[in-house]
């Protein structure tokens, strides 16, 4: 063998292989990872690829999504062309058409919408990839559309709500500076690959951790407390660690008499909440609650974990997060290092510590200049709260004939309540076009399906914290006919004489504009393909709130929240009141007797995204069923085996699933991955099933049966 076949079956770059390594990064997860990629590419085609050891924020790790990124990018089930539909919505029969026509057809019915129903009957929906929120927002609002919304009207926007409504702004725990962390129902080791290794070394280093997680994870395995709660009584630990820590005066009474609003009447209503009455509510032993809280309030700095879904996949989510965000305040943890920090965010809502232009660039007018937004008498704090409508009730503004036009770019509506009255919505609308890389059970109900390439194929400006900014060029050119979902953007723009010189320029342009503040161009990120740190990157700032207050309405941290004194007549209250969820042995006492199991679903499985990895022999071997997780005693009793077939049961209907028996999960609770189209357990819960504060769905407790057999 010559040593250039040598160096080729080696797949070692250099002149004589022909093989080059090109840096760009993963976006099948969302921008919170973004890690890194070294693709080694030969003739135009990725032979390999590893995590980038220079990228400063994932640091040449890669999860089993990214590991198998050739499978997602050379996927035989990518959309080729762009396609019309040509059979009934939902049928997937489709011809093919060309860009132009695409445009053509895409400008017309928009132009006609605007002119015949007014900009607000059309609807723009960003899904996945993330990276196309800014510049489809602002296309939203220069359309006149009011209804511009995204994937985070089920995902980090109500967890943000929770700490907005306490602290004016979110604060992301200083994982590396601190000496005890307390994990609220996340698991980076199955989200954030960069974030799951910063909590590794850090247990190593002797980090005191206490995880908060109804089901038994691999971060909650490496915990010294394991607060494994009933889904759903988040509201009730919080409350009763709070009871602990004021009962025996760890609390910081320094800042909480200085800077807290409200503090009276919550640690009277605080004392309700002892250990034995948090212990009845969650199931977690009350010495379990009370070593909590000691840990947490005494340990110095003590940080907190929120995650972006769980706690919020409840009717009662976001109270039940501002009572356990309550506790970062309490203990004199907010703003410090070590502790939670506050930062503003750059870009994509994640803080780097430089100043971009992106709230003025995601916000051409005010939105009280459009009509109002899909969600506002539903959810009225959401949209005093937010700059973007609440996805969740797209059905009930298509079905009142509201919305008849949606774009979207990477939609997928089994990410709704009740798939099943969305699946019907959608065929009610006069036009749909959506932007996919593959042929997505939602893109059947489109009108128009255009095919988008994945991130390795495209340019993509992405910041992190820490200040570490990266502008990719393309790895390959796009594959078959599809495009850069930015370069659709900008080119619907021209086609539609949006009158705005930044979209009009397209995306480099308005990279420059959005990084303006900071000093930096598109340009000079781009010249280094490994990334860069900004030069006018700052470190985090401590105790702001010293000299600036919180952003609340009071000035203050607020335990007695401003915002929603205002909204009592809906049913809200000021305090963060424990309330159980909608469905539960406390409040649906009857409903509960026929249907005994919590069905809790929406939490990742670590080669899941939703369903953006389904499609891939590698990751789709680990789990190729649709299956449901129950304990080994529950099992026993309803006469359930490993891989027997079993039905989870709701009023609104059934799947057929197979059984997991798993030591993960608690006695009475069903865990199920979501987004199968054979065994879609969001069909399970009704639409009306949601958080009256973010309009999240209640994913992770609502009532079922599990019934043996097929
Ligand atoms: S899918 Fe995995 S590799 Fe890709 S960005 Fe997310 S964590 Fe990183």
């Amino acid at each position: 063998m010559s040593i250039t076949s040598e160096r080729i079956k080696g797949k070692i770059p250099c002149e004589e292989s022909g093989i080059e390594v090109k840096k760009s990064i993963c976006a099948i997860c969302d921008p919170t990872c973004h890690c890194g990629m070294d693709l080694y590419v030969k003739d135009g085609k990725i032979i390999k690829v590893e995590g980038m050891a220079e990228h400063q924020f994932s640091r040449g790790t890669l999860c089993a999504k990214g590991a198998a990124t050739r499978q997602y990018v050379y996927s035989p089930d990518r959309i080729k062309t762009p396609l019309r539909r040509v059979g009934k919505k939902g049928d997937g029969e489709f011809e093919e058409i060309t860009w132009e026509e695409a445009y053509q057809v895409i400008t017309d019915k928009l132009n006609e919408a605007k002119k015949t129903l007014g900009p607000e009957s059309c609807c723009f929906y960003v899904g996945y990839s993330k990276g196309m929120r800014p510049y489809v927002q602002r296309l939203s609002i220069l359309y006149g559309s009011p209804h511009y919304c995204t994937e985070s009207s089920t995902c980090f926007k109500g967890m943000m709500q929770a700490f907005k409504l306490v602290y004016g702004a979110g604060g992301g725990p200083d994982v590396r500076n601190t000496n005890c962390l307390l994990v609220w129902s996340a698991n980076p080791m199955h989200t954030n690959t960069p974030v799951a290794e910063a909590l590794f070394n850090k247990k190593d280093a002797g980090m005191k951790l206490i995880v908060v997680d109804p089901r038994l994870t691999p971060t909650a395995s490496l915990a010294d407390i394991h607060l494994q709660l009933r889904p759903g009584t988040d509201g009730a630990l919080a409350l009763g660690m709070a009871n602990v820590i004021l009962s025996e005066s760890l609390f910081d009474k320094e800042f909480v008499d200085k800077f807290t609003h409200g503090f009276e009447e919550y640690s009277k209503y605080v004392k309700e909440f002892t250990p034995q009455k948090a212990q009845e509510l969650t199931g977690v032993p009350a010495e379990k609650i009370i070593a909590a809280a000691r840990l947490y309030a005494t340990t110095k700095p003590a940080a907190f974990m929120p995650s972006s879904s769980p706690v919020v996949h409840h009717t009662n989510g976001v109270q039940n997060y501002r009572a356990a965000m309550a506790l970062i305040g309490l203990t004199g943890n907010f703003d410090v290092p070590g502790g939670n920090v506050s930062s503003k965010p750059s870009y994509l809502e994640i803080p780097c510590g430089f100043e971009t232009n992106a709230d003025a660039f995601n916000l051409p007018k005010p939105m009280s200049e459009l009509p109002p937004r899909m969600g506002h008498k539903e959810v009225p704090v959401w949209c005093e709260m937010y700059d973007e409508a609440q996805a969740m009730f797209l059905p009930d503004y298509i079905d009142d004939g509201k919305i008849k036009t949606l774009v979207g770019f990477g939609m997928n509506y089994r990410m709704w309540s009740n798939t099943k009255k969305i699946e019907e919505s959608l065929k009610k609308l006069d036009f749909f076009v959506n932007l996919d890389l593959f042929m997505t059970d939602t893109c059947k109900y489109a009108d128009i399906v255009l095919p988008v390439c994945s991130s390795v194929e495209r340019s993509e400006f992405k910041s992190y914290p820490g200040g570490f900014v990266i502008h990719t060029k393309p790895a390959i050119n796009p594959l078959f006919k599809s495009i850069s979902d930015y370069d659709f953007i900008f080119e619907l723009a021209k086609r539609l004489k949006i009158e705005d010189d930044l979209l009009q320029s397209g995306y480099d342009a308005c990279i420059d504009y959005i990084l303006e503040p900071s000093g930096m161009t598109a340009d000079e990120v781009k010249k280094h393909p490994g990334g860069m740190v900004a030069g006018s990157f700052k470190p985090p700032q401590f105790k702001k709130y010293e000299q600036h207050g919180f952003k609340t309405p009071s000035g203050k941290m607020e335990l007695v929240s401003g915002i929603l004194a205002k909204h009592k007549g809906h049913g809200l209250d000021a305090l963060p009141v424990y309330n159980p969820p909608g469905q539960s042995r406390e409040a649906s006492p009857e409903m509960q007797k026929e249907y005994p199991f919590i069905i809790n679903t929406g939490s990742r499985l670590p080669m899941f995204l939703h369903t953006r990895t389904f499609r891939l022999p590698w990751t789709n071997s680990l789990r190729p069923n649709p299956a449901a997780d129950l304990c080994p005693e529950d099992a026993a009793q309803l006469g359930i085996k490993q891989g027997d077939s079993i039905k989870i049961i709701t009023p609104i209907g059934e799947i057929s699933v197979l059984a997991n028996i798993s030591d993960m999960v608690l006695k009475g609770v069903v865990f199920m991955y979501h987004g199968y189209s054979q065994a879609d357990v969001n069909s399970l819960i009704d639409s009306k099933y949601y958080d009256p504060i973010s309009g999240y769905p209640g994913f992770k407790s609502f009532l079922g049966k599990i019934v043996a057999g097929e």
